[in-house]
């Protein structure tokens, strides 16, 4: 096979959210975030596996996620929408049974006039200044919202990651301001939040990177492999040069493994002369620069030839390579592209 494996393992993604799910309270809630495929993994299986393990409640950034979840998953489980009700969504909201998060008095207009009775909830801006209601428009429409029944009150954290960020402390002394007294469920923390503790869990939690092996949730299971297939390999002298604008020159005779995979897949061609390969334990680093469907690897030192090497694996996690490309494991995951074959395992039932 010549295109890259990603091995997801689905037994690890359930067992990760078992353990968030056990940080807070048995009252609190755990949901599941998989908008962007499930962060770049597959959200039928994903979703289905987090289903399994207890999941009642996912969030979709967009109703056409929204749709296709809902096609894997059947109906039951809350499909909540973070862009909330945007124009042309009604149908698709209504006919899927989707919960959007409303953002603005325009949405909830939009939502009351056509779906009336249909459920939403309402995210508030608490000083991320992304989504949701900002709190002068919240003093303006609270009464006729909570009137309306919203069945959730939802705000997001800007640096969760960063416990000792002040913005948190601020952000929670907000969300209880805007909300304390409504009687409606309210939910605040995604994986970064639920680590913060538990005046931050209310009564619903949202984890997403944390659920697939990511940072901050440093007790996390490793859900994901990533394995490249060599095509070829061969000698070169020392002198000769190795890829595109010959940045890679052999000091010694060397054997350079070209395997399966680039840029097109996610592999940021920031990773040029940074990134390692994993021959089992046995690092291999890349020769050159990364270009859009190859990448050079120098595997002199290596006893026997492999057939393929790892990028993602146990010795090097999603973000140790993030780091080493320059970005966050969000973006690695997120990145990884439909070129691979996903390969599950795990999830059995
Ligand atoms: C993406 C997102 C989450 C999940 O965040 P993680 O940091 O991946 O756990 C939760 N809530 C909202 C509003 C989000 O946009």
């Amino acid at each position: 096979m010549s295109t890259a494996t990603l091995t997801i393992d689905l037994d690890a993604i359930a067992a990760n959210w078992r353990a968030l799910d056990r940080l807070s309270d048995p009252s609190t809630q755990t949901a599941a975030v998989v908008k962007a495929d499930a962060y770049g993994l597959g959200v039928g299986r994903v979703a289905r596996a987090l289903a399994r393990a207890g999941a009642r409640r996912f969030f979709v950034a967009v109703a056409e996620e929204g749709a296709a979840l809902r096609e894997a998953l059947g109906p039951g489980p809350q499909v909540c929408v973070l862009a909330g009700h945007m124009a042309g969504d009604s149908d698709m909201i209504g006919d899927l049974d989707l919960t959007p998060m409303l953002n603005s008095l325009d949405q909830m207009t939009r939502h009351l006039e056509a779906l009336p009775g249909h459920p939403f909830g309402i995210q508030l801006d608490t000083g991320m200044n992304r989504l949701g209601m900002e709190p002068d428009e919240w003093a303006a429409v609270a009464a006729i919202a909570l009137e309306a029944g919203p069945e959730l009150l939802m705000s997001h954290l800007a640096c969760a990651d960063e416990p000792d960020h002040p913005l948190n402390a601020q952000q929670l002394a907000t969300f209880h301001a805007l909300t304390d007294g409504t009687g409606v469920p309210r939910s605040l923390a995604a994986t970064g939040g639920i680590l913060l503790g538990p005046e931050y869990h209310f009564d619903l939690t949202r984890p997403g990177i944390g659920l697939y092996g990511g940072q901050p949730f440093a007790q996390a299971q490793p859900a994901v492999r990533l394995s490249l297939p060599v095509i070829q390999t061969r000698m070169v002298e020392p002198g000769e040069a190795v890829g595109y604008g010959c940045t890679w020159v052999a000091e010694r005779p060397s054997v350079i493994a070209t395997v399966s995979g680039g840029y097109a897949d996610g592999l940021l061609r920031s990773l040029s002369g940074k990134a390692v390969f994993w021959a089992e334990d046995v690092p291999c680093p890349v020769a050159g620069r990364v270009s859009m469907d190859l990448i050079s690897v120098d595997v002199t030192h290596l006893v026997e030839l492999p057939h393929s090497l790892d990028l993602i694996c146990p010795a090097q996690g999603v973000d140790d390579l993030a780091r080493l490309a320059g970005t966050i494991g969000y973006e690695m995951l997120t990145g990884l592209g439909p070129r691979y074959s996903r390969r599950y395992t795990g999830g059995a039932a």
